[in-house]
């Protein structure tokens, strides 16, 4: 068997990461050993949990003490220091996960540092009557915990870092561990920021080599208050069972349908372009597509001209044979690849043009059925907008995350999105529109789906307290 350079050198290197991860060298004492940091200490780096717990639990105190101003100002700083860093920490995460595009990489980075609602959306509350004044009062939690995925490396950061100091509190943050030099180092550059602009050192925290073991720590830490855990099923069944106060933002594998009514063109345009972004990795994105009979070939024909490739049914089977695993599951190799890259391997040559691979299947196709996480998508031909319902509702798995529909016909819309009752739902646009992108209202980059509480905003990191007054300021 004769490897290329390309394979060989994906080898060496995977054999050095776990060598790497492995060498954490043993200490003289033969006890704990140490890991070997991905990323330098410093900056709200720590070597392990506790101590970067505990620099968040002592910088939170001298951040509330700052007051209110001062905690604007430093928002507005993380913002232009986002920005200013989006396109870097863009190249930075698609070098450090292998997964993804930097232009789609900044868009994100760009949206969060621009959309997420920071001090404005602390909620105020006052009633007044005969009886003196009842005020809530909404204090910080203290320290958050912050769970986050490989997929939003660094937008994830930004837009979780500014939630939650928006709300008076410190965050300590366990990336992923294929994510750590490119989400540590986002958090560096919000640091420094905040240390420029008065604020105290360590708001932000982590750790220098996350792990699963670290992400159980975190959560389980006497100092953490709240958690917020972004991932697949895996980190939301830990968060929910740590006895810890969480909010959960889970997987998704949201349906598209193109019912016989819709603007075909418009449709395989906004298809494409929602399913193919940063490669498919985002929770929101398109994943597979229902189209009533009658439009099926147009809309097909259309995708392939907005960058699709139409998979032929033998090249759709040596194409599930590749990404998945016997057992059905995805092969992780394969997450976030661009799509000319995943058809090399079945032998099919394509050009950087060709950004999504499309392929018809029955709806019980795993291409369908799985959250790939791949610019793949299974377009499926069914007879009415009433199968379309039925099978999609079917694809979603009751996550009720999000869903998608093009059509005119306004009573199906709202059926559709009554039926779905997902956290986020658009009609005729691209999936980005359900986070603001080029579409009004604020962003969020966790949906907190099976606790509740939808999109995460700073009203969601704080404490309820409620303060009555009686015989003062009665002025009337
Ligand atoms: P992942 O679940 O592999 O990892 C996410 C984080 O959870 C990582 O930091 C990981 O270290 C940690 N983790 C995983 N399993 C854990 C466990 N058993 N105990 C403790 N910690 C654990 O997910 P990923 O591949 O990084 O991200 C993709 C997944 O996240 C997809 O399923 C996607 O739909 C979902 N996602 C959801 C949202 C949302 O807002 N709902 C946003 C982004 C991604």
């Amino acid at each position: 068997m004769s490897l290329s350079e390309q394979e060989i050198s994906r080898i060496v290197e995977q054999v050095l990461r776990s060598m790497q991860n492995e060498s954490g060298s043993v200490s003289s004492t033969g006890a704990t050993p140490v890991p070997t940091p991905k990323t330098s200490l410093g900056d709200g780096v720590f070597i392990d949990v506790d101590s970067a717990v505990n620099a968040a639990s002592i910088a939170q105190k001298q951040f509330v003490e700052l007051g209110f101003e001062k905690r604007r100002e430093i928002i507005q700083g993380i913002r232009e220091t986002a920005l200013e860093h989006a396109q870097r920490l863009a190249e930075l995460a698609v070098a450090d996960t292998k997964m993804g595009r930097v232009t789609d990489k900044k868009a994100k980075n760009v949206l969060v540092a621009t959309k997420t609602p920071g001090v404005e959306d602390l909620p105020k509350e006052m009633y007044v009557g005969d009886h003196g004044i009842t005020l809530a009062v909404y204090s910080p939690v203290g320290v958050v915990g912050a769970i986050t995925p490989t997929t939003n490396p660094t937008a994830t950061i930004i837009n979780n870092g500014i939630i939650i100091l928006a709300a008076g509190n410190a965050v300590t943050f366990n990336p992923h561990p294929n994510a750590a030099i490119c989400s540590n180092e986002a958090m560096k550059v919000l640091n420094r920021t905040i240390v420029k602009l008065g604020g105290p050192e360590n708001l932000m925290t982590s750790v220098a080599e996350p792990s699963l073991r670290s992400s159980a720590e975190l959560m389980k830490h006497k100092k953490i208050n709240l958690i917020v855990a972004t991932g697949g099923g895996g980190v939301v069944r830990a968060a929910m069972e740590s006895g810890k106060r969480a909010m959960v933002a889970g997987p998704g594998n949201p349906p598209v349908i193109v019912d016989e009514t819709a603007d075909i063109e418009k449709a395989a345009q906004a298809v494409v372009r929602g399913a193919a972004f940063d490669n498919n990795m985002p929770c929101i994105c398109e994943k597979e597509c229902f189209v009533v009979r009658s439009v099926a070939d147009k809309l097909i024909d259309a995708m392939q001209r907005y960058g699709a490739y139409l998979l032929s049914s033998t090249e759709t089977d040596r194409l599930k044979n590749t990404v998945l695993n016997p057992d059905g599951s995805i092969k992780k190799e394969y997450v976030g690849k661009n799509a000319n890259v995943i058809l090399n391997d079945i032998g099919v040559r394509v050009g950087e043009d060709k950004i999504l691979a499309i392929c018809e299947t029955e709806t019980n196709h795993p291409f369908v059925q799985t959250e790939l996480m791949m610019p793949i998508l299974a377009v499926v031909k069914v007879n009415d907008y009433d199968q379309a319902v039925e099978f999609a509702f079917q694809a979603e798995h009751g996550l009720r995350h999000t869903s998608m529909i093009h059509s005119k016909n306004i009573g199906r819309i709202t059926h559709f999105a009554k039926k779905m009752s997902c956290n986020l739902f658009v009609a005729n646009s691209h999936c980005g529109s359900v986070l603001g992108y080029e579409a009004e209202g604020p962003t969020a980059f966790s949906i907190a789906g099976p606790t509740g509480e939808g999109e995460l905003y700073p009203r969601h990191f704080l404490r309820k307290r409620r303060m009555v007054l009686r015989d003062v300021l009665e002025v009337s």
